[in-house]
């Protein structure tokens, strides 16, 4: 088969574990609970900030969010923590899958689907 979306995906995301995830709830929880992916997007915002003396604004309570997107790994839609969606990630959150690549493709790719206390249980976030 052959789809524009399929470009090697099989080598780094066949028979993994995802984690659904939607926006913008999952975010406000995060914001609430200073969850791992509040920690994990808090790193990356203080880091740029120290390094290149730019975006304190971001470090102002929830403007952090903004810090913050991802692009589906299969057709490249947006994730954004204040927009309506609905996305499946790895473990690691690195690799982020729409909710309708995750349709067309989770046979193929034999993925499993774990729980978000899974996800947000894993300390290398
Ligand atoms: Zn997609």
């Amino acid at each position: 088969m052959s789809d524009w979306r399929l470009n090697g995906q099989e080598d780094y995301l066949s028979n993994k574990t995802l984690y659904k995830i939607t926006f913008p709830e999952f975010w406000e929880i995060a914001y609430k609970d200073k969850n791992a992916f509040f920690r994990k997007i808090e790193r990356y915002a203080k880091k740029h900030v120290k390094e290149t003396n730019r975006g304190h604004e971001y470090l102002e309570g929830e403007k952090i969010q903004h810090f913050w997107h991802e692009h589906c790994e299969f057709c490249w839609e947006k994730a954004l923590t204040d927009k309506l969606c609905t996305f499946y990630c790895t473990e690691d959150m690195y690799y982020w899958i729409c909710e309708e690549c995750f349709q067309d493709f989770q046979s193929e790719f034999n993925w499993q689907v774990g729980t978000t206390e899974e996800l947000l249980s894993n300390s290398e976030l």
